[in-house]
Parts: C-alpha cells; sequence; structure tokens
C-alpha cells in the first residue's frame, strides 16, 4: 500500500499533463488501498497565485479524484531552514552570488536542466555583505555518503549521480523563496511519508540530487515512478501557458471531467497530444 501525492505550484493553471500525473498518482495509491495526497508547492512567494490552489482542487474533484491535502510548503518554512542549518554544520553548503547570466557565462557543461554550475564561488568565496544563495556541495557530500542506489518504478534500480546536475541551489537569494525545489519536495515527502513519488519524467534528474539529500539528512528513501511526459503535436512536452488549454478553461466550458480521466487512463490523448515515449533513463 503507498502513500502517492500530486504536487503542483500554483504559478498557473494545471494542463492536461498535470491531469495525467494526479491520475496517475491517485490510481496507482488507490487501487491497493493506499493513500493519495494533494500538496500545494507554494514555495516560490514571488511566482506564487494563492487563489489557484483553489482552482487545483475543483479541476481535481472535476476528474473524479479523491485526495487528502497536507500542509502547502509555505507552512513548513521553519523545517527547510533547520535541515539547511544541519547541512551548513556539516560543511556542505557554500555561498554563491553568481547572477544567472554569470553562470551561463562561465559554465563549462550543460546538464539535464541546463548550464551546470562551475564552481565559481567554491573557488573564490563572494564578498561580505553581497546577497548569496547556498549550492550544495555536491563533491563533497558524495565522499560524504559513498555510492548511492535508487529505485525507479519503470526503469528499475539506478546509481545516483548527483554530480550530473553539480551544485545545485538549496537556500536561494529571493528571500520570498526562502529554500530550492530541491530541499523542501525532499522534506517535504519525507515528511508526508511518501512511500512512493510518483512525477514527469522531466524530473528523472532531480531525484539524483533527493536521493543524496536523503541519505545526508537521514530521511527515508521511497520509491519513484517517473512517468513519460504528454507532448503536443509539435513533440514538445506540455507547458503552462503555452500550447495546451487548462483544466479550468475545459472544466468552465462544460466538458465532462470524468470521461476526460477515463480517456487518459485509457491513453486516449485528445487533439494531437499524444504520451512520450517512454522512460529516459539517460539524465
Ligand atoms: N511542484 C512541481 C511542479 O509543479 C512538482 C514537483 C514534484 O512532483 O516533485 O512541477
Amino acid at each position: 500500500m503507498d502513500v502517492t501525492r500530486f504536487a503542483p505550484s500554483p504559478n498557473g493553471s494545471l494542463h492536461l499533463g498535470h491531469a495525467y500525473s494526479a491520475i496517475v498518482a491517485h490510481d496507482l495509491a488507490l487501487s491497493e488501498g493506499g493513500r493519495f495526497l494533494l500538496r500545494i508547492e507554494d514555495i516560490d512567494g514571488g511566482r506564487s497565485r494563492p487563489e489557484l490552489a483553489e482552482e487545483f482542487r475543483a479541476d481535481l474533484a472535476w476528474l473524479g479524484l479523491e485526495w487528502e491535502e497536507v500542509p502547502a510548503q509555505s507552512s513548513r518554512v521553519d523545517e527547510y531552514e533547520v535541515a539547511a542549518a544541519t547541512l551548513a554544520a556539516m560543511g556542505l553548503l557554500y555561498p554563491c552570488s553568481c547572477s544567472r547570466a554569470e553562470i551561463a557565462a562561465a559554465a563549462t557543461r550543460t546538464g539535464p536542466d541546463g548550464p551546470v554550475y562551475p564552481g565559481t564561488c567554491k573557488a573564490h568565496p563572494p564578498a561580505r555583505g553581497e546577497a548569496v544563495a547556498w549550492r550544495l556541495d555536491v563533491e563533497a557530500a558524495m565522499a560524504r555518503t559513498g555510492p548511492l542506489v535508487w529505485s525507479d518504478a519503470l526503469t528499475g534500480e539506478q546509481v545516483a549521480r548527483p554530480d550530473l546536475l553539480g551544485d545545485v541551489v538549496l537556500v536561494r537569494k529571493d528571500p520570498d523563496t526562502p529554500a530550492s525545489y530541491h530541499l523542501a519536495v525532499t522534506l517535504d515527502d519525507a515528511a508526508d511519508g511518501i512511500t512512493l513519488v510518483t512525477r514527469g519524467a522531466d524530473l528523472f534528474a532531480a531525484t539524483h540530487i533527493h536521493r543524496l539529500l536523503q541519505e545526508l539528512l537521514g530521511l527515508p528513501v521511497p520509491r519513484w515512478h517517473h512517468h513519460a511526459l504528454l507532448l503536443d503535436s509539435d513533440g514538445r512536452k506540455l507547458a503552462k501557458r503555452r500550447n495546451s488549454p487548462s483544466l479550468a478553461d475545459r472544466r468552465l466550458a462544460g466538458e465532462d471531467g470524468a470521461e476526460l480521466a477515463r480517456l487518459l487512463r485509457m491513453g486516449e490523448m485528445p487533439g494531437g497530444i499524444t504520451l512520450g515515449a517512454g522512460l529516459d533513463s539517460q539524465p
């Protein structure tokens, strides 16, 4: 019996890809008497629109899903700070003042999420008083934990490669957003007792970092299920505000949500949308 979750960020309306993700998580849990949780990932203070949480609940109910809601990220900031302080005390965080443009200019390799941080501020710490983010020293962290593995339900056992994403930010520069996605989601999944993390294959590489954080912070290790993504007729993944009508648009236009959920479960995607060709275990 698994505990799964759907964890949308309230920075734009949900689209069919989110519906598919929520249905996968819901069905994996409830087919065996487990629990399906909804968690609003509103850590990004600058971009979050609180009213969207209510829209998301209406969308899920329209699809015919049932869920338990757990506390939103904005209520857990203290826990993120404690964890960051723990990692800092272990000597595994370093301050970084680099801008996005500086990183893009200095990077020597591109990882699954774009330019990989080249460690500029690890070699040359920023001046005191500058606004800084805090990055995980992945090399030092991996030296401390030794090799790690994790398990994906669809692609099997994986050797953790947090080095592929490099020294990710765990505490952001922006005071409105105290913890990064990686730190917050790892702590939340543990706090919520998630046993099977279900999400799109676009977050496959992030799991390497999450596995490392779990080991460093002594958190339980769940299993993962990275499902294929829905693609538009040009083969691009669906994106908020770009190429797919939102669930709320469909709901308000009177479409039958239960019927849409039935089609998504059967793999019959509406309007030229396809399910991506399986999972890419290559990061
Ligand atoms: N909040 C993330 C998003 O909306 C999902 C995070 C996750 O499932 O791990 O893309």
